[in-house]
């Protein structure tokens, strides 16, 4: 699979490049570097406003890669999915037409999100509490990392409007109960968006079966182009909520004294759309199709990152240990991890994160967009591998050899 992917062919200082950075973004695979520019080449035209042929052909294609995306995570009609700028444009749109739709929050109503979210799941639900004077809370952490489900319960009221839930944190790859957690919301008449950001790339999503709301995640993260997301929302409740931008394309009739809005998915979708990147990002969904659907690539990636765990644990680091935060927990792609001295000072993962990269190997190392969570480790980062559908026991063995060999220069 790997030869489908040109940037990996590379070498990095002249060494074979090792890319294990996939959860901050993941690489194309040709069919989809080779869709842009057929697009630029053959039907550049802006969509639903042109009679003539080119434009007919953008706007097939763009409402085709729509339709793929709802066949995707199993949605039940094309206009519950809604072309974003990506998960935090997807994020920042919900918060905002939440707050702007009348009657639904009042002052000292609730909010719930959990330690385990990223910036983008946080920071938009802060700035809405702030307008609209509503509180945010946040469900804790038990020992092993994994989320206190009894606190949430307890959090739980008729104050509770919204609950906002990553499906899987970047930063320690945990899977969340977002099932248990939607259920339990829509008992007190709580709506859920569930950030799946980290999940879509790694297991099956089907959102009438989990019963979410809303669901938010980004094209770039699984092989598609960036700058493309989606806001999947239950199609009542979105055509319940007001736009969150206006301009052109989202709107019925303009004149300057009134404007009508456009039906669904339009409404949401002010302004030229990206459709270069909705039809690059059908053909990432193609290409994960054809090669045995996300079921298939979620096996081998479970099976693959139980092989790295394992494998960091049983490296000889010249007698520096190795910490896994969460370990032995169940992990989609993601592991975390931090090297410790002899007098169990830490090795900050910035110098073991610049070592590996001297060796080709590309890990991420820091707060990874979720700094209360890092915080809540007590540590200043991590280092954050993370595989992809491409990544082989070649790139783990790498990913240990250059952590040996980091560890020896740092102890
Ligand atoms: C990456 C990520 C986001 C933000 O995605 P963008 O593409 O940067 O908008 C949000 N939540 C999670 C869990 C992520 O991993």
């Amino acid at each position: 699979m790997k030869n489908d992917f040109p940037i990996l062919k590379q070498t990095i200082y002249g060494k074979p490049l090792v890319y294990l950075d996939n959860a901050a973004t993941t690489q194309k695979p040709q069919c989809v570097i080779e869709s842009i520019n057929y697009a630029y080449s053959h039907f550049n035209a802006n969509i639903h406003r042109g009679v003539h042929y080119l434009s007919r052909v953008a706007t097939e294609e763009h409402e085709k890669a729509r339709k793929a995306v709802a066949e995707f995570i199993s949605a039940k009609s094309e206009k519950e999915i809604i072309f974003s700028k990506g998960t935090t444009d997807s994020i920042n749109m919900l918060a905002w037409s939440l707050s702007e739709k009348e009657n639904f929050l009042q002052e000292g109503d609730e909010i719930i999100i959990s330690s385990h979210e990223h910036h983008s799941n946080i920071v938009p639900w802060q700035m809405l509490c702030k307008r609209k004077k509503t509180i945010l809370k946040v469900i804790p952490i038990i020992d092993d990392l994994s989320l206190d489900i009894e606190a949430y319960k307890n959090m739980l009221s008729h104050r509770t409007k919204f609950v906002s839930i990553a499906h899987v944190s970047n930063l320690l790859g945990l899977i969340n109960p977002v099932e248990e957690i939607i259920r339990l919301a829509h008992e007190v008449g709580a709506l859920v968006c569930v950030d799946a950001a980290q999940s879509a790339p790694h297991i099956p999503i089907n959102v009438q079966a989990l019963n979410c709301d809303f669901l938010v995640f980004s094209a770039h993260k699984m092989y598609g182009p960036t700058g493309l997301g989606i806001l999947y929302g239950k199609e009542d409740l979105l055509n319940d909520l007001p736009p969150a931008e206006g301009g052109g394309e989202m709107i019925d009739h303009v004149t300057f004294e009134e404007t009508t809005y456009n039906t669904l998915p339009y409404k949401f979708e002010a302004g030229t759309p990206d459709f270069i990147g909705t039809y690059a990002f059908h053909s990432a969904i193609d290409y994960i199709n054809q090669n045995g659907k996300i079921a298939q690539i979620s096996k081998h990636e479970a099976m693959l990152t139980e092989k790295l765990e394992q494998s960091l644990l049983e490296g000889n680091y010249s007698g520096a240990s190795i910490k896994i935060y969460a370990n032995d927990l169940h992990k989609a792609g993601v592991i975390s991890f931090n090297l410790f001295n002899k007098d169990s000072k830490l090795i900050h993962p910035y110098d073991v994160g610049m070592l590996l990269d001297r060796q080709g190997v590309a890990v991420r190392t820091g707060h990874h967009c979720a700094e209360p969570l890092t915080h809540l480790l007590g540590v200043p980062g991590t280092v954050r591998a993370s595989i992809a559908m491409y990544s082989d026991e070649d790139d783990i063995y790498s990913l240990i050899k250059a952590i040996e060999k980091a560890a020896a220069m740092l102890i």
